[in-house]
């Protein structure tokens, strides 16, 4: 028979999954001989069971009774004796700490007539019927919903009139007693306790914080201690370091003559541990000297002090804030606790993330105008603008705002300093161009209503040239400049400072360097510009994974590309020398390091106007009995390049298979650039990469036209030529693929489209809320790789296509090249790099390293 209940001696700090961490923690301290009060654990196993059947599980409630006589031997006291009761508390605890988000009930055994006992024995009347006020409002609130403001409602008064009034309530709202037989108040909070890991407010967090939502809480059983006993009583918080900034030595706060919660209620002024008094500060030190020694890291703990004795309640590894990871974690290399690997394991790419970014002093703040969405985290500040060009055209720092963005506000948003639209989440085009950049963004801002050139937000206005800040981290927008403090670790990577005499610094490049020692993986940069690449190369890349060449094609150069549409050929030539120097910028920045060069790939009438912006210039013109001139032949244009699906269009490979010239035109382009640079005495090492390919036969016809144009070129460098697997076809025939492919590079956004058939550009507001919410993923599959599905296809190309060209390389260059779990994730699959934004470029190295370790 499955046995649901362990004594806090039987148990121990590895058995989270089984005891919650509370419980684990519990029994590992009552191991170490800490003065823990006994008790017993109920395990997650039996909430699990609970919460499926609704029931207890059989032979459970005698289980507790058991080990409950076990604590009333020891205690020397009996629950539910009128004379001198024993007390328990019932107390909640997953695997993962959930701080008060789930339930804990108090001096569980108290009782009209055991309430006269604990007076008697304490000799404090006062505390006792204090206790069973409180017994009565935590029970009421949580096993029997009774709403807590009708409790505070009764007001301040005399506990004992105030038992009397909270019976009422209680009775008020439940029709029945306060339940005075001490045993079904136990039974009845334990099962409360269990069904309070399905609470909303812990079903989101839980979502928040992507733990499961299937593990169930551990309940434990424990004697009551009493830290409201008077001056020489009291309870209080610790931690081994300073969690905020890592730095070396005790914090905590402590309350005389309290109990519970009211540490971190807030309702009285606490005490620094300072001012405990003597012998039980010296006793709590050494041990907490103990717990860190145990746990080798920083650990955070409750206790209680009762008539001058201490007793330990909790403990747990404590969560710290991401400055405070890595300075700790460099510490305790320094003292010789852990080593560098588990060093690396005590940190994280999304906490180095964090630290990238710049942030508002919040202190300075005033009330926020609205929150939205916090797509992309940072702090910025800058003028409105309403469109792409004004940002462009703008000298000073701006706020691009919009109802949604699109591919053509690309200029403006990298002219902008942030991002602020009003509709979208997460996946909308504003939200993942943003995060790719590393430009703070807010979407899904609704109660913004965006006009023309006015913006007008609960009842206020705004215009272009109004400055407004806006915070990526918290989705809070306000009006006026809030005070930002630049991101050091950034200002560190890009080399204007250097990491000496600063913690944080030195801690962040020590751990930097032992990832790149340890990484299998290798880490480049999606980079389109000279200056992109110099700033990923100071950042730590090793090549450029994906240079998006229609990025070359805005702004003035989209008249050559207008040309070309219309059927001038001639328009090639213009655009070589223009994409010729552009290459050559970049490949002296890369000098030595390979850079991947992807053909054209969008579908061209995406660098037309819209179809409702000229068909309505084309009829104004029409109305004035004018000619519509150019207009008229675009629209013609735009009418016949029109498509259902354009992202299943005429794009990628096809483009080059349909527009003679157009990839010939590109290739030639790259070998000149990179025979130019050879002259000049440099080592570029560019890789063409064709875009969107799922038959060999295209790739092979597309290879021997760029082979032909690269023979034609003089003094160019041997140059690679590969594909991206960004169409499920293509993985599952990776083997025929890698014959005509030197290298591959999954392209893992297309991947996902066209594996869960979810169009990516539309798939945030429609419905990935309800599914999120329904558990059928946890995270969006564009932000984090789905490993079952997208995952299993990658695995397959990688293994088909090593099998054919044993030396083929294998990166990818999606938006999840620098996504924390995802690189993980390419590690495991044998990839040799990931390919990222420069910005994110640190956190996949550290990524990279501890996927290594
Ligand atoms: P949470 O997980 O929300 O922190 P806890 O189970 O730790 O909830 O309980 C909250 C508080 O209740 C503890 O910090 C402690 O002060 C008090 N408490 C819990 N058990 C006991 C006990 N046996 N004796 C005295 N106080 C207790
Ligand atoms: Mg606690
Ligand atoms: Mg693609």
């Amino acid at each position: 028979m499955t046995r649901y209940v362990y004594d806090f001696i039987e148990g121990n700090k590895d058995l989270k999954d089984l005891l919650g961490g509370k419980g684990a923690n519990l029994a590992e301290m009552t191991r170490m001989g800490l003065p823990v009060p006994p008790g017993f654990t109920v395990t997650t196993e039996a909430c699990r069971d609970y919460l499926h059947t609704g029931k207890m599980p059989e032979g459970l409630l005698a289980e507790v009774q058991r080990h409950l006589e076990l604590l009333e031997t020891r205690m020397g006291k009996s629950f539910g004796d009128a004379k001198d009761p024993l007390l328990l508390s019932v107390r909640s605890g997953g695997k993962f700490s959930m701080p008060g988000m789930m339930e804990t009930i108090l001096d569980i055994g108290l009782n009209d007539s055991s309430v006269e006992g604990l007076a008697e024995q304490s000799g404090d009347e006062h505390f006792a019927w204090d206790s069973y006020r409180r017994l009565i409002q935590m029970f009421g609130r949580t096993v029997f919903d009774v709403p807590g403001e009708d409790f505070e409602a009764v007001g301040p008064g005399q506990p004992k009139d105030l038992v009397y009034a909270y019976k009422k309530v209680f009775e008020a709202h439940t029709g029945r007693d306060f339940p005075q037989a001490s045993h079904e108040q136990l039974f009845l909070a334990i099962g409360a306790v269990f069904r309070s890991w399905k609470a909303e407010r812990a079903v989101l967090y839980r979502r928040q914080e992507r733990i499961p939502q299937d593990l169930g809480t551990a309940v434990n059983v424990m004697a009551m201690v009493f830290g409201n006993r008077g001056q020489d009583s009291g309870t209080g918080v610790a931690f081994t370091r300073d969690p905020a900034t890592g730095r070396r030595g005790v914090y905590g706060d402590y309350l005389r003559d309290a109990q519970g919660e009211d540490v971190v209620a807030g309702i009285r002024n606490t005490l620094s541990l300072d001012e405990l008094d003597r012998p039980v500060r010296t006793k709590l030190l050494s041990i907490m000297e103990r717990l860190e020694q145990r746990y080798r890291d920083l650990c955070d703990i409750e206790f209680t002090v009762e008539n001058g004795t201490l007793w330990m309640l909790q403990t747990r590894v404590g969560k710290r804030t991401p400055a405070a990871a890595f300075v700790i974690a460099a510490q305790l290399v320094d003292e010789g606790t852990i080593t560098l690997d588990e060093a690396l394991q005590r940190v994280s790419g999304e906490q180095l993330a964090q630290l990238m970014f710049p942030s508002f002093d919040i202190a300075s703040a005033p009330p926020p105008l609205t929150t939205g969405v916090a797509a992309s985290p940072g702090a910025a500040v800058g003028a409105i603008v309403f469109d792409s060009a004004a940002a462009a055209a703008a000298t000073g720092p701006v706020i691009l705002v919009r109802r949604e963005t699109n591919p053509d506000d690309l200029p403006g948003m990298i002219a902008a300093r942030g991002i602020l639209t009003s509709r979208g989440g997460k996946t909308s085009h504003a939200a993942v161009v943003a995060r790719g950049m590393g430009k703070t963004c807010v979407c899904g801002a609704e109660e913004l209503v965006i006009d023309g050139d006015s913006v007008a937000v609960n009842g206020r206005t705004l215009h272009a040239g109004d400055v407004i800040s806006i915070d990526g981290t918290t989705g809070k927008v306000y009006a006026g400049e809030v005070p930002v403090r630049p991101s050091e670790i950034v200002r560190y990577f890009e080399g204007e400072i250097t990491a000496h005499g600063d913690p944080l610094l030195a801690a962040v490049e020590r751990l930097m360097i032992h990832a790149d020692h340890r990484a299998r993986l290798g880490v480049h940069a999606n980079a389109d510009t000279g200056p992109d690449a110099a700033r990923a190369r100071r950042f730590g890349a090793t090549g450029v994974g994906l240079c998006r060449t229609e990025h070359m094609f805005l702004g003035e150069r989209r008249q050559l590309v207008e040309r070309l549409i219309l059927g001038d050929h001639t328009a090639l030539a213009d655009l070589l020398p223009l994409q010729r120097a552009d290459f050559e910028e970049l490949f002296a920045a890369m000098d030595g390091l390979p850079v991947t060069v992807r053909l054209i790939d969008p579908p061209l009438h995406e660098f037309l106007p819209p179809l409702e912006e000229l068909t309505a210039r084309v009829a104004r013109a029409e109305a004035l009995g004018q000619d519509p001139g150019r207009d008229g032949v675009l629209l013609t244009a735009v009418r016949r390049m029109h498509e259902q699906n354009p992202m299943l269009g005429l794009r990628g490979v096809r483009l080059g298979l349909v527009i003679p010239g157009l990839f010939a035109m590109q290739v030639r382009a790259v070998a000149e650039a990179a025979a130019a640079r050879v002259a000049a005495g440099g080592d570029p090492k560019p890789e063409i990469m064709v875009p969107l390919v799922g038959a060999v036969q295209e790739l092979e016809t597309v290879r021997a036209e760029a082979e032909s144009v690269l023979a034609s070129v003089p003094g160019a460098p041997p140059i690679r030529i590969g594909t991206m697997i960004e169409v499920p076809r293509a993985a599952l025939t990776a083997g025929e693929i890698a014959v005509a492919a030197e290298f591959f590079s999954f392209g893992t956004n297309d991947l996902t489209q066209m594996t869960w058939g979810f169009s990516r550009d539309d798939v945030e507001g429609a419905f990935f809320g309800r599914y999120l919410g329904l558990g059928i993923f946890a995270v969006s599959p564009f932000e984090t790789i789905d490993a079952d599905g997208v995952g299993e296809l990658v695995r397959i190309a990688v293994t088909r296509g090593r099998a054919a060209r044993p030396d083929l390389t294998v990166g990818v260059c999606g938006e999840h090249g620098g996504d924390p779990a995802s690189v993980r994730f390419f590690h495991e699959a044998g990839l040799d790099y990931v390919s990222c934004s420069p910005f994110r470029v640190p956190i996949a190295r550290l990524e990279a390293g501890r996927a290594a370790t």
